[in-house]
């Protein structure tokens, strides 16, 4: 589509001095101030016609200076608002306006905004400042802003190369697994047309794995410098784990996901080469890569459809597995064939998030994890953990003992603070320090910028009951090695929400060398430990257990500590939950692959998938390409 056309179809008076392309959108800058305030309802029709989101931006031009109009949004919006920084973007014509309550600087059905509009002829745009202060979060907007006149040039870079093509209703598609296949672990798909090349996820196998932790991109139909675009569905690093590494060797195109999810990978990947760099000297990348990534992302909301390359549209939706978790809808061809990635996905309740969305108009090939898919993968009703969870605690608690849970930092550890703190508040005795450790508070705090990503429920006892959670007195963030040596110290009973999930390093080790030879302690199992941790032999029973000491050998330590594990707080979905997502799907798949799982549970899963749906089932083995059509 010519952008001169389009532009050409809007009376003069508009006066619109540039016409470009902005990823998918269309953005028009024009001089004209009545056009900048009230133009939405001339470009209408265009939108209607085009289907593409169109933004008009002011021309630098009617801009007024950019010290004015600081004191003039200060004194707009009402100080309730409580506005941190006020940041200015000429090259995209917006003000950044950062404030703890973003609804007071929109105002009544945008009354506020209006304003600040009608009165600086600047775009504003808001962002949330987290309750709590998070260097992660700021440094990721730090990183989007620096890099703002290289972003409006990539953007449109990315724009015009989309624009190029019209996809057809003929051809195929293709995919390649890369990693996840008959393993839990390094998800990575490749997705190809005769036009394009995307990447689904490239994450790193945590854990033993299963052979190799890095995905196959050394497959003989993986170009880096032919790929398109890479979309991720979800933080965790056997999902995302890889994405810095492809640009840190020369990638420069878009990387697609949630606005959490870019804050939450930058958080993990980061702590991902530290601890590399410490236990072996190298890391596969280095945080110039973590910082390309951030540079180069496209961060569409929920529900929004967006063009991905010239033959393929992405659409995300709630995947309800961690904060900012995707399903990624792919509609490729003009009608040719839609697919849908889940990642991981969680199709029941939890406190956190809502159950994965079901409403897609069209799939015919669905490509599904199946981490829990085995015939014996029955969890509990989530009831009934949160039940257990608190029992397993106040009996610890009533023996003076400390309750030790080993938890991920994204997501189980926000999960069992909303459970104690919402417990905590029916019953005031529950009274009792909870410690937070390790990455836990940087991953509560991206928690806390974004809200609305969370559950109904929680969103409501966050913004009309003025119950959050996350900021309860009850928590406690443990910032250093005196702290937390004060905490195994002390005498009194606590609980400790620490990493890594599994055991397999970060402060629970410290927790362990001094807390497992008392009988009084617990130690609670509430997440997956995969095979080979040492989470997952203590499950098993060991009870010798050896930790490396200081001078680099290792100590044998005694077990003494109960061992208990509460199923039922797993953000992915049980086998029944599976079964039952594919029955709730509006459209029915015609084909079902499956992913992310133990080789034998996926090939069960598939096999009963198939016996009920009567649909064709695959579990490919990676390195195998399927052609989808
Ligand atoms: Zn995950």
């Amino acid at each position: 589509m010519n952008l001169e056309d389009l532009k050409n179809k809007l009376p003069k008076t508009t006066n619109i001095t540039k016409a470009l392309y902005e990823g998918s959108n269309i953005v028009f800058y024009t001089k004209s101030k009545d056009f900048f305030l009230n133009g939405s309802k001339d470009i209408k029709e265009l939108v209607a016609e085009y289907k593409k989101r169109i933004t008009i931006r002011p021309d630098a031009a009617i801009t007024i200076k950019a010290e004015d109009a600081k004191a003039k949004i200060e004194e707009i919006i009402p100080k309730e608002a409580e506005v941190g920084d006020i940041i200015f973007e000429p090259e995209f014509g917006r003000v950044l306006i950062f404030a703890k309550k973003p609804g007071l600087v929109i105002g009544k059905n945008g009354d506020t905004l209006r304003e600040i509009k009608s009165k600086t002829f600047w775009g504003p745009e808001i962002r949330r400042i987290p309750t709590y202060s998070s260097d992660i979060v700021n440094k990721a907007r730090e990183i989007v802003h620096e890099e703002a006149a290289y972003r409006k040039q990539f953007l449109n870079r990315i724009g015009e190369k989309i624009q190029l093509s019209k996809g057809s209703k003929e051809g195929w598609v293709r995919i390649s697994a890369l990693g996840s296949f008959r393993e839990v672990g390094r998800s990575c798909i490749l997705l190809q047309t005769k036009d394009s090349k995307v990447l689904l996820d490239c994450g790193v196998a945590v854990g033993s794995g299963n052979g190799g932790t890095n995905p196959f991109i050394d497959a003989p139909e993986f170009d880096l410098d032919a790929l398109d675009a890479v979309v991720v569905s979800h933080a965790h690093l056997d999902h995302s784990g890889f994405v810095p590494y492809l640009y840190e060797y020369g990638y420069t195109g878009p990387l697609y996901t949630t606005k959490p999810t870019r804050d939450l990978m930058a958080m993990l990947t980061l702590d991902y080469i530290d601890v590399l760099q410490r236990e072996s000297g190298k890391a596969p990348y280095t945080s110039k890569g973590i910082k390309n990534a951030i540079k180069h992302s496209i961060t569409p909301e929920f529900g929004e459809v967006c063009d991905l390359t010239p033959d393929m549209r992405l659409t995300f939706q709630n995947a309800g597995h961690i904060l900012g978790s995707a399903l990624s809808h792919i509609h490729i061809g003009e009608g040719l064939h839609n697919l849908l990635y889940t990642g991981d996905l969680k199709f029941g309740p939890t406190k956190l998030l809502e159950p994965a969305y079901t409403r897609f108009s069209r799939v015919e090939t669905l490509l599904m994890e199946s981490t829990y898919g085995g015939p014996q993968d029955f969890i509990p009703a989530k009831k009934e953990a949160d039940a257990n969870l608190i029992a397993a605690i106040t009996e610890t608690i009533k023996r003076k003992g400390k309750a030790i849970i080993p938890a991920f930092s994204v997501g189980r550890a926000q999960e069992v603070m909303v459970v104690l703190a919402e417990y905590a508040r029916r019953n005031p005795d529950f009274n009792f320090p909870i410690y937070l450790d390790g990455m836990i508070w940087d991953a509560t705090a991206i928690h806390t910028t974004y809200p609305e990503f969370l559950s109904r429920n929680l969103q409501r006892q966050i913004f009309h009951y003025n119950n959050n959670p996350f900021t309860s007195d009850l928590f406690n963030e443990v910032k250093s090695q005196t702290e937390r040596k004060k905490i195994i110290d002390e005498k009194d009973p606590s609980i400790i929400i620490t990493t890594s999930g599994m055991i397999t390093g970060g402060p629970i080790m410290e927790y362990l060398k001094h807390l497992s030879s008392n009988k009084k302690n617990m130690l609670i199992f509430i997440g997956y430990q995969a095979q080979g941790t040492l989470g997952s032999r203590i499950q098993k029973g060991w009870r010798d257990i050896p930790l490396a000491n200081k001078t680099g050998g290792t100590t044998m330590i005694k077990m003494e500590v109960e061992i208990r594990t509460v199923e039922g707080f797993s953000g992915h979905s049980d086998r029944n939950q599976l079964i039952s997502y594919v029955g709730n799907l509006q459209s029915k798949p015609d084909h079902i692959i499956l992913n992310h799982g133990e080789a034998s549970k996926s090939i069960n899963l598939a096999s009963t998938l198939h016996k009920i749906y009567k649909k064709e089932t695959t579990v490919p083995q990676n390195l195998d390409a399927l052609r989808l059509k």
